[in-house]
């Protein structure tokens, strides 16, 4: 779940659309239409010399108290992170070898947010076990982009729990983590919600064999990595 507060800062919001409430399992759950592929990456002035960093942060690690996530959320974004360290040291496609990993917990100073791009997960939860699905939230364009490129992946990858609406709201841009990482100056930011842990299905897909490597690899198939 997105629905963060940071003690001592300003008024934080999670996206607008609060998938807690009980007719959030109402609300259409979209195809995935119009939506464009991943930009190119620049390309490097000097073949081997420019070293990118991706940035991904475990959506709520590892708070004991105050927005502490969906139960058994904390886990599974340590999972996909553990993954994400093991595919980057799998081969690849040469520009595999450019990229850097930095894992960061949900509450880390502004530059460790800095990077090439970057993604929070999350899972989501809910009191209706009907409610499931996959979402993504951004600020901008470019964050769109690499959002919209991970979910075509996932779908590849087997995720058949569909998809939610798109935060892009006005509170999304309050979200910690996409809003520091703009102000880290990471061009390419979104927060991906894997899933509903509270409904049986994603569940499955989640946390059953393959489940993280699934998220990891669409997000290495939507940087082109
Ligand atoms: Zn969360």
């Amino acid at each position: 779940m997105t629905h963060e507060h940071e003690p001592g800062a300003e008024a934080e919001g999670g996206p607008e659309n609060d998938r807690s409430l009980p007719d959030a399992a109402d609300s259409p759950v979209h195809a995935t239409a119009e939506e464009s592929d991943s930009p190119p990456l620049p390309q490097d002035k000097e073949k081997g010399a420019v070293v990118r960093i991706l940035v991904v942060q475990m959506g709520h690690c590892f708070r004991t108290s105050g927005a502490t996530g969906t139960p058994g959320e904390q886990a599974f974004v340590k999972a996909v992170a553990d993954a994400c360290v093991e595919e980057l040291d799998r081969p690849g496609p040469p520009r595999r070898e450019h990229w850097r990993l930095r894992v960061i917990k949900a509450d880390e100073p502004l530059e460790q947010y800095a990077g090439d791009a970057f993604v929070a997960f999350h899972c989501d939860g809910s009191v209706n076990p009907d409610a499931r699905g996959a979402s993504v939230g951004y600020r901008d364009a470019a964050g769109q982009s690499l959002a919209q490129a991970w979910k075509h992946a996932y779908e590849r990858h087997g995720w058949s729990g569909g998809f939610r609406s798109d935060n892009y709201t006005e509170n999304l841009k309050k979200y910690y983590g996409t809003r520091k990482a703009a102000e880290a100056g990471n061009p390419r930011a979104f927060i991906a919600e894997c899933g509903f842990l509270t409904n049986q299905g994603d569940k499955a897909l989640l946390t059953g064999p393959g489940g993280a490597d699934r998220v990891t690899r669409a997000l290495f198939e939507a940087l082109g990595i």
